[in-house]
């Protein structure tokens, strides 16, 4: 596989209003975006932290896998999400070295980027997010 550099962090939180002082408050970061994602059931609050981002993730609805997450884990990294060109190959890549995909096809995900998941127990049980900016 060919991945660049860590594109974010996904943190799973209770509340974005709980969360965000800290990062902006403590850590003197500045929330740019906050974004709903209906289809993971999650709302999305961003900072810019160098060249990775910090994606907080609160759930939308007692179903979303963030919630469920919350629920048998607590608060804290949910995944790390790695950038990468060609989104499609490496998927296909990960795939012939026995990983098992969790998106066999890429989704949309916030930031209007193309996203796809590999299961964490084949991922050294990392919840491992790739991601495309197709825009660029
Ligand atoms: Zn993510």
């Amino acid at each position: 596989m060919k991945v660049s550099h860590i594109e974010h962090l996904g943190i799973a939180v209770k509340s974005l209003d709980e969360a965000i002082p800290y990062w902006e408050n403590v850590l003197g970061l500045k929330c740019y975006a906050i974004e709903e994602v209906a289809e993971q059931k999650v709302k999305t609050a961003f900072f810019k932290l160098g060249q990775t981002k910090i994606e907080l993730l609160e759930p939308t609805s007692e179903d979303s896998t963030i919630a469920k997450f919350i629920e048998t884990r607590g608060i804290g990294v949910h995944h790390v999400a790695l950038a990468c060109e060609n989104i499609e190959e490496q998927l296909a890549d990960a795939e012939a070295h026995g990983v098992r995909l969790i998106d066999k096809t890429p989704r949309n995900g916030a930031e209007g980027l193309s996203i796809a998941f590999l299961h964490p127990k084949s991922t050294q049980g990392i919840l491992t997010e790739l991601c495309e900016d197709k825009n660029k």
